[in-house]
């Protein structure tokens, strides 16, 4: 007998330091068997797929913004509960999750919005949850969950195996007719950037290798570190490890040897790349003669949680003399939206020699809006995430303008805009950390510490709600208690306090 398996969840993180909003159709929401095609581990004929009832209830995944509006959550909520209460009973549920969801008026969304699935479903259904490492695993969200893990490489080179290893841990854990796992839950009073945290170097690299360690241990299902959301202000927001598996010892020791592997670690997390103000970044740009040299524009990077339209970064670049000729080193800049100017280069066209105002619509607290004079390089419609994408030429810098905000992550989001990123001097993007294939790219990469939602400085920030002490908060914190909290099954009460 196949067991039934329905999927849903909804995926954002959000940061709660831009003004921004998120709205329902940015969730992009996929429904019914439509769910199904986000995962190629559930494409027809593939042994996972083969294995269970698929059923799609409703799965959303936004691109990184501001806080999820009230009335955006409670309508993509409402709809996937009803969708829930339609497929009838079933055995179990995969909850396909970032972690990092703010929402209006309300803390730890992803636990409220499974304890209503939980009203629906029952407590009987196995549910199997998976994240992003830069989500936040509270009490509630491990006790209403069975299973969960998350991903164990920054950049998340991993996504789509983690995604698999949660449905394949949950039809396995059906398969086996044993007991409910065991959870072994410890928060770990720490908050990073994910800039900090890179499983590329150490101290994340070898903190993350302990994971494989810990989840080959007998009697261990799945074994998880979350670095958490620094860019929002909730209680929940901190580091945690999850271990779960049948066996209470193994799961205890192995998320007790994961907390105390990223608690002593905490001092040695540095940024990814060097850093330096926007200014510092530039003039070691152009004193290089390494190229492409890139600069990371990291405090309204996107697929952070940044508006995306902050223009401060920008405007320091056009201010700069150095570019103030096409005929200087050739700069190119990802991105800055601003839909009244790329409607204006669309009309224009090709060539043409337009002066136009972008950026500052959303986040305006650093730099106003932009007006720039420049050449039409290049038009493209029809991406998913811009939907139009005009270059400007502006002296000697390509400025990307977009009609809605869009990651630049892989060389064809240039090259399809008649950009050529290897023969750049200066590529600039907000970013944080460059994607694999940007960082193949850069012959040499700084991160330039800019003002916005994503402020990579986090104590300047003013977070006022997480729970205290809290390192980088609290420098010379005592030792917390990191003893493994074994967290009761779904279907039993959850008492005590969140600590
Ligand atoms: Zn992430």
């Amino acid at each position: 007998m196949r067991p039934v398996i329905a999927i849903a969840g909804l995926g954002i993180e959000s940061s709660t330091f831009s003004p921004a909003r998120t709205e329902a159709p940015a969730f992009h929401p996929l429904r019914g068997d439509d769910v199904l095609t986000r995962y190629p581990f559930l494409a027809p004929g593939q042994p996972l797929r083969e294995s269970a009832h698929w059923r799609g209830a409703l799965v959303g995944k936004a691109l990184p913004g501001g806080t999820v509006t009230a009335t955006a959550y409670a309508d993509l909520t409402e709809e996937l509960l009803d969708r829930l209460r339609q497929l009838g009973p079933i055995d179990g549920l995969w909850y396909d999750i970032h972690g990092a969801m703010t929402v209006e008026n309300l803390d730890d969304a992803e636990a409220e919005l499974l304890a209503r699935i939980r009203q629906i479903i029952g407590p009987k259904p196995i549910v199997s949850t998976s994240m992003d490492l830069h989500g936040n695993v509270s009490r509630e969200l491990t006790h209403r969950t069975d299973l969960i893990t998350c991903y164990r490489m920054a950049p998340h080179e991993d996504a789509m195996e983690t995604k698999e290893r949660a449905a394949r841990n949950l039809v396995e854990h059906l398969a086996s007719g044993a007991p409910r796992p065991l959870k072994a839950w410890i928060p770990v009073p720490v908050l990073l950037a994910g800039e900090q945290t890179s499983t590329r170097i150490e101290p994340a690299k070898s903190v993350y290798a302990a994971v494989d360690e810990v989840e080959a241990t007998d009697g261990v299902t799945d074994a998880a570190i979350w670095v958490g959301y620094a860019w929002a202000d909730e209680p929940r927001n901190r580091a945690a490890v999850v271990v779960t598996g049948h066996d209470a010892a193994a799961v205890t020791t192995g998320a007790e040897r994961l907390a105390h592997g990223f608690w002593k670690a905490r001092h040695d997390f540095a940024f990814v790349a060097p850093t330096g103000t926007l200014e510092e970044c530039l003039d070691e740009a152009l004193a290089s003669p390494r190229r492409p040299y890139f600069i990371s524009d990291t405090g309204d990077n996107p697929t952070a949680g940044g508006a995306g339209d902050v223009t401060w970064g920008l405007e320091q670049v056009l201010a700069r003399p150095e570019f103030k000729d096409p005929t200087g080193p050739t700069v190119i800049y990802a991105s800055l939206p601003g839909p009244a100017a790329v409607a204006t280069a669309v009309e224009a066209g090709v060539g043409a020699s337009v002066t136009v105002t972008a950026g500052a619509e959303v986040d305006d607290r650093h730099a106003g809006p932009l007006t720039l004079t420049g050449v039409v390089h290049a038009i493209r419609h029809g991406d998913q995430h811009a939907e139009v994408e005009v270059v400007l030429r502006v002296g000697s810098v390509h400025v990307i303008l977009t009609r809605l905000r869009k990651p630049y992550h892989h060389e064809h989001d240039f090259t399809d805009l008649d950009l050529d990123p290897r023969a750049a001097d200066v590529v600039l993007v907000k970013i944080g950390y460059l994607e694999p294939e940007l960082f193949a790219m850069a012959a040499d990469w700084k991160m330039a510490l800019t003002p916005g939602g994503v402020d990579q400085d986090l104590v300047r920030l003013g977070h006022h709600r997480v729970r205290r002490p809290l390192f980088p908060f609290d420098r010379d914190l005592a030792e917390p208690d990191l003893t493994a909290r074994l967290i009761p099954p779904s279907d039993e009460e959850l008492t005590g306090r969140d600590e």
